[in-house]
């Protein structure tokens, strides 16, 4: 069964319990009025009645004075003998009414209202015990017709029973209407998902043009949400193979080459093997790389939660970098503050590391590379700052993302060893350490990277152990931007 036909299934059980419910408290409620009005009624003729009833010295009921009496109400006195012994209605001597309106109720003690059939008439009934000085004498019984009352407890029965049914099928069909209507997006959603499938595109949207701000909006939303997370998804996934595939070609032609070269010469070529093991170390950094990431994205890479001394950190990687550096490239410390961080030295060591590498590779030929280290407001701030060949702008928003090298010809034109996996894993490292990673920059002014890290707080662990011996599952300390 669909979800409208469900839905309106329940509106209109719903519907018809309150109806029954309503139908009976009304068609309860008129009767018992009526019931009253009717006892009231009858009490008030007997007892006027009753106030005027005398009997005399020879037994006989005699009425002390005239009385009015509501002519609706019919009332029989008999004696104790069950003789009728007064009427206030002439009747012929065979008719029904001439017998007690409630046989049953004939000896009783204390007044009580009854229902009765006489004469195939429904009646109510009073009845009244009759007594002159504590002793019983008879028993008035005061009747009146429920035929109209019956008729109109038949009416409503029977208004109730039209106008519910009305009412359920009126309910329905709107129900049916508006179900329809509010399930109408959801029924695109699913014509949509499955056109995606069909034609495997997941650039297709729901139209959200007048959509209501209501559960069903939302989930369109969150549908087309997830739909652009989806589509994202896949084309980064897209590109990250063309990228692979991109990045083995070349190592691999040039191994190829060489191998070549070699099988024709006949001989072995010690240029050649020097190109091909430069171009296997190569690979095997991109492989290493691309492992680290993988664990890293999958929540696989455990990180360490140690305090770290940034600046002593630094101070190593920087030795390291004048090896880079040489003589083209000048390094320079500008400020350097003593800053206590939480997390894992080897990986906080690789971002410096792969941030002073890549402000090296990609300076000018006598420039100038400048870091600070300093530390406000509970955090560490470290900035690396060259005077290179900057990032275009509209690279600058891609440079964390996986193989993606700003304006690859000048990238690969002095270092072949780059393919742009240092930065991603730099940002991987950086904000599982609950910080930030940042860079400004301008085409041939330079760019500037920051890294903000929190400061150690008193629930790291106290030791400032050097982990680098650790085997790591990535590339060497001494590994290239
Ligand atoms: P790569 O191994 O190619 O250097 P990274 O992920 O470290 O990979 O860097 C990604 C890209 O960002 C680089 O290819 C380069 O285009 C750009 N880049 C990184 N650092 C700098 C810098 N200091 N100056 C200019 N461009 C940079």
């Amino acid at each position: 069964m669909s979800l409208r036909s469900r839905l309106t299934l329940f509106y209109t059980i719903g519907l018809g319990v309150v109806l029954v419910f309503f139908g009976l408290s009304v068609y309860g409620l008129v009767s018992v009025v009526q019931l009253r009005q009717v006892d009231a009624t009858l009490d008030r003729t007997a007892r006027d009645l009753i106030d005027v009833t005398r009997v005399d010295e020879r037994g006989q009921f005699v009425l002390s004075e005239r009385v009015s009496l509501d002519s609706s109400v019919i009332v029989q006195i008999w004696d104790l003998d069950g003789n009728l012994v007064g009427m206030t209605l002439a009747v012929e001597p065979d008719s029904p009414l001439r017998a007690p309106f409630d046989p049953s109720a004939m000896q009783t003690s204390l007044p009580i209202y009854s229902s009765a059939d006489l004469g195939g008439v429904h009646f109510r009934v009073l009845s009244v015990p009759l007594h002159t000085g504590g002793t019983p004498i008879g028993v008035m019984q005061a009747a009146t017709s429920l035929t109209v009352i019956d008729a109109l407890r038949t009416d409503i029965v029977r208004y109730l029973v039209v106008l519910s049914a009305l009412a359920i099928l009126l309910v329905s069909l709107i129900g049916l209407v508006t179900g329809s209507r509010a399930l109408e997006p959801l029924s695109q959603m699913t014509e949509t998902a499955l056109q995606i499938t069909r034609a495997d595109d997941l650039s297709r949207r729901i139209p959200t043009e007048g959509i209501v701000d209501d559960e069903v909006g939302k989930l369109i939303v969150a549908f087309n949400d997830t739909l652009a997370r989806l589509e994202k998804l896949f084309a980064t996934q897209r590109r990250f193979l063309a990228d692979i595939g991109h990045e083995l070609r070349t190592p691999l032609t040039v191994i190829r080459g060489n191998l070549d070269l070699m099988r024709r010469i006949g001989e072995y070529d010690e240029q050649a093997l020097h190109s091909m093991g430069l171009e296997v170390d190569r690979l095997a950094r991109m492989v290493a790389d691309l492992l680290l990431l993988a664990q890293a994205e999958s929540g696989r890479l455990p990180l360490d939660q140690r305090r770290v001394e940034l600046d002593t950190l630094l101070l190593e990687v920087f030795n390291q970098a004048h090896v880079l550096a040489g003589e083209r490239v000048s390094l320079e410390i500008d400020t350097i503050d003593q800053v206590i961080v939480c997390g894992d030295r080897d990986r906080l060591k690789q971002v410096v590391l792969n941030l002073l590498a890549n402000a090296i590779k990609y300076s000018k030929d006598g420039g100038k590379v400048v870091v600070n280290l300093s530390k406000n407001q509970g955090q560490a701030f470290l900035a690396i700052k060259d005077s290179g060949i900057g990032i275009p702008a509209e690279d600058l928003p891609h440079v964390f993302e996986r193989f993606y090298r700003a304006d690859r010809s000048r990238s690969r034109a002095k270092d072949g060893t780059g393919f742009g996996l240092g930065l991603s894993i730099a940002y991987w490292i950086v904000r599982n350490h609950a910080g930030e990673i940042d860079v400004k920059s301008r085409v041939n002014r330079g760019s500037t990277f920051t890294v903000r890290l929190p400061l150690a707080g008193p629930d790291c662990a106290d030791t400032t152990t050097d982990l680098s011996g650790q085997p790591l599952p990535v590339a060497e300390p001494e590994r290239i931007g």
